[in-house]
Parts: C-alpha cells; sequence; structure tokens
C-alpha cells in the first residue's frame, strides 16, 4: 500500500480499492489513488522485465545492484511460497513477485502481494511495498526507504463500505541504505509467508467485519 491517503495531505485523493464492491483488484500503490489514477499506473516484474533500479534507489554501484536483485529474488520465492500455500502461483500483477510500480505523479515504488479468499466477497491481500520516502513526502532532506506489509481484507460490516479494510500491519520499518532497505522488505515477506500459513483466512476477514471496532472507512 505504501502512500495513505492522509499522507497525500493537501492533494489527498480518495483510497480506490476493488474487493466486495468490484471484481476489480487493486494492489499496493494502487490502493490510494481513484480508479482514473490506478489506470495510468503502471507495473513492470523486476524479475521478468529487470528494470532499473536507480528509478528507486538512486545511483547504485554494479555490485549492489547485484546484491538487491539478489534479495528481490528471495523475496519473490517467499511470496510465491505464500500464493502456493493459497492454492495459487502467483503474486503482484504480473504474477512474478515483485514489481516497480509508478504513477504519472512520479511516485514510485517496489512492492507485490499475494491475494486469496473465499470468493469474490471474502477477499484477503498480503502486501509488501518498498517506498522511497519523496514518494510520501514532498521534499525530504535525506534519503531513506520505508517498508511496510500489510493485510487486508474485503469489508464484512453489515453496512457494506465497498472497500478492503487494513486488518494487520506489521510495523513500518525505514532505512537509509538501498540493500539495508531490500534486506527489511525481504524479511517481512518472509513474515507475512509465516502469517498468513499459519493463520486461517477467516481471522482476517473477521477483523473486517462488525465484531472488531471500524478501523477505517
Ligand atoms: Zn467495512
Amino acid at each position: 500500500m505504501a502512500i495513505l491517503k492522509a499522507e497525500f495531505g493537501s492533494n489527498a485523493i480518495p483510497v480506490y480499492r476493488g474487493g466486495a464492491a468490484n471484481a476489480q483488484h487493486v494492489g499496493p500503490l494502487l490502493s490510494s489513488v481513484n480508479l482514473q489514477s490506478s489506470i495510468m499506473a503502471t507495473q513492470s516484474s523486476i524479475a521478468n522485465l529487470q528494470p532499473r533500479l536507480q528509478a528507486i534507489f538512486g545511483l547504485l554501484s554494479v555490485a549492489d545492484d547485484t546484491q538487491i536483485r539478489s534479495i528481490f529474488r528471495q523475496t519473490d520465492e517467499h511470496l510465491l511460497e505464500l500464493a502456493q500455500h493459497f492454492g495459487s502461483h502467483r503474486a503482484g500483477w504480473e504474477g512474478t513477485g515483485l514489481e516497480l510500480v509508478w504513477l504519472p505523479s512520479g511516485q514510485i515504488e517496489v512492492s507485490s502481494f499475494v491475494g486469496t479468499g473465499l470468493d469474490g466477497s471474502h477477499r484477503v491481500d498480503f502486501i509488501v511495498s518498498l517506498t522511497p520516502t519523496w514518494a510520501s513526502s514532498d521534499f525530504p532532506t535525506e534519503a531513506a526507504w520505508e517498508i511496510e506489509a500489510q493485510i487486508q481484507a474485503d469489508c464484512q460490516h453489515t453496512t457494506n463500505h465497498r472497500s478492503m479494510h487494513l486488518v494487520h500491519e506489521l510495523p513500518t520499518r525505514r532505512r537509509s541504505y538501498p540493500i539495508d532497505s531490500a534486506l527489511a522488505l525481504r524479511d517481512m515477506a518472509a513474515e507475512l509467508l509465516i502469517l498468513g500459513r499459519d493463520t486461517p483466512i477467516e481471522y482476517w476477514l473477521q477483523l473486517a467485519g462488525d465484531e472488531q471496532n471500524e478501523r477505517e472507512r
């Protein structure tokens, strides 16, 4: 998810997600934009297309680039293992795991998601993202990256909010170096894998229902 509505400040735009009301599935960065904008978002598989990672990290040495791509491959393995646990073999839009996702605004992230569910209105998404601070803050003064992992579930409230709700979130990690950022992303994907394997999806769905306090709309 990475970029929350609140972080847009004066440029706040509606959160749009698919879920119960919409068959269309909307993932990470796109969760923060409206439908019209999300159509213009672009994502490329890091494994397949090997996009330049400088887009998100700035200047990199050859050695650092190689190491980060290796860490990203390990991250893909965690994500695809989670997908496999749910009987799928896809993570992210392109199916391979991590993707570079960017918007016409210039906001960019490395992210992926694993989707599962009981049916079209009982979906659960496991989401990881790595976002440079300049994507969520206008003029940060030092390079840093924020790594997030979330679980979102289709609204199960009696009053249908026609959205997915954030039902679980690992503490956001902030790192000052590209390799450290990639390692944090890999580790959080591994934590999501464990959570997903050890917890029935019904648990996440009930957290998006009436027995829980409404955490967000
Ligand atoms: Zn709801």
